[in-house]
């Protein structure tokens, strides 16, 4: 291993590199934290393996804005040949490589000599001894005063194994693809796509849940064609990924096109409980709590938790357990999975009638987590009213 010795001591050691890690890492140099960090990811590289999308709003910090490779200023539900189209200046659909994250996060480490960043370390079993924490890594021990913890690995597992309680999953396939440059006609050819966020398109009812189609237009050459589905059990990536190329050619025509990149992933649709609740030691990112259940959206989330943590730290140089999702949203959250749960079918009148009756800022906002009560009074007033008191009374009834 290099740079990191056995038993060296940090004032924060950051488990884990990939959104909420980096997040963290960018907000504490942002606000010029002095002490000393270390980041341990066990990947043996960072690997541009997703991209970020979410609405612009508040909690996207001035040097993640400056950074966003794509911003759309509308978006679009589509079922059944209806298309609800939405439009906001204000709160643009964005979208972020991991790389471009990934950059940022390099070039603060380069600037910072107590900024640590170590791959290829599989972080153990962490203890606390004499007051401070200990974090095994492969062939060493570190020691701190305080870790945040964003290894997701035994959340999807008990989530997985969740016998008794049946839980969605959202599971998706996307291709990125461009126009081939081999093609001798692609100066002239352009992807058959308008210059919007194709948000859920094609939505359709299937014996296992909900299936639609995302697409993110980046370029006139370049997109982005992702086959989700929200399902009661999880589902084969073969699956999506045969679903997924079946909707490349619908909506993209027979274009000479050169697969970029894949992703693929199968998150769970339910409320994390942050279960540890000390200071000192905390879970972060999805670990922690920062994923909405409904949507599968965490990017804001983990931005507003980490410029609350960062705070901590400047203040008090200890960090304590902070939920960026307040409770309100849980609730919503549970009351429409409970409704979808039970009836599959209602999910595509709610996400037309949503995205019909709502305003387009009420929309982002309640989808970024930051609305306000009279953009959560609009979100019930659109929901169809027995299907969600129903569904009201099964959240209440479960949680006693
Ligand atoms: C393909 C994909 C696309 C997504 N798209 C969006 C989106 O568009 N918008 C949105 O809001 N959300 C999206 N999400 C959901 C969520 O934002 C991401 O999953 C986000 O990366 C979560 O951040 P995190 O830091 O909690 O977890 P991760 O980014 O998964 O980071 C956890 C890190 O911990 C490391 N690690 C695990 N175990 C160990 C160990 N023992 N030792 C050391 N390191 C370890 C992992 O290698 C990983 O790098 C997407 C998720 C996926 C998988």
């Amino acid at each position: 291993m290099t740079r990191v010795k056995d038993k060296e001591h940090f004032d924060l050691i950051i488990v884990g590199a990939g959104a909420a890690g980096l997040s963290l890492l960018l907000a504490l140099a942002h606000k010029r934290y002095k002490g000393r960090i270390l980041i341990v990811e066990q990947r043996e590289s960072f690997q541009n393996d997703r991209i970020w999308s979410f609405w612009k709003t508040s909690h996207i910090p001035d040097y993640i804005s400056d950074k966003l490779n794509y911003k759309w200023n509308t978006w679009s539900i589509e079922a059944d040949k209806i298309c609800n189209e939405q439009r906001h200046p204000e709160y643009p659909y964005c979208s972020l490589p991991a790389e471009t994250l990934q950059q940022l996060a390099l070039n603060v480490i380069h600037k910072h000599p107590d900024y640590l960043l170590v791959f290829g370390q599989t972080v153990g079993e962490i203890t606390c001894e004499n007051n401070q924490w200990s974090i095994p890594l492969n062939h060493a021990c570190v020691l701190a005063n305080n870790v945040v913890d964003t290894r997701i690995d035994k959340i999807l597992k008990n989530s997985a194994n969740q016998g008794n309680r049946l839980c969605m999953h959202q599971c998706f396939y996307g291709f990125e693809v461009e126009v081939s440059r081999s093609d001798d006609i692609s100066e002239r050819t352009v992807l058959p796509l308008q210059n919007k966020v194709y948000l859920m398109h094609d939505i359709q009812i299937v014996k296992e849940g909900l299936e639609f189609v995302y697409i993110l237009p980046f370029s006139s050459k370049k997109a982005l064609v992702e086959f989700t589905g929200f399902y009661k059990y999880p589902v084969s990536a073969q699956y999506l990924k045969d679903k997924a190329s079946k909707y490349v050619r619908t909506f993209l025509g027979d274009i000479s096109l050169n697969i970029v990149r894949t992703e693929f992933a199968c998150l769970p649709m339910q409320n994390v409980k942050n279960s540890r609740m000390e200071t000192h030691y905390i879970f972060g990112g999805i670990a922690g709590g920062a994923m909405r259940a409904a949507s599968g959206y965490s990017f804001a989330s983990i931005q507003k938790w980490a410029n609350e943590l960062s705070k901590q730290m400047i203040k008090y140089d200890a960090i304590k357990p902070y939920d960026p999702i307040s409770p309100w949203y849980r609730w919503m959250d549970n009351i429409f999975l409970s409704a979808i749960l039970n009836d599959t079918a209602l999910s595509k009148t709610i996400f037309l009638s949503l995205s019909k009756k709502v305003k387009a800022g009420t929309f982002a906002r309640f989808m970024s987590s930051e609305a306000n009560l009279r953009d959560l009074l609009a979100i019930i007033l659109a929901m169809p009213l027995w299907p969600f008191i129903k569904a009201m009374f099964r959240v209440i009834v479960h949680s006693k």
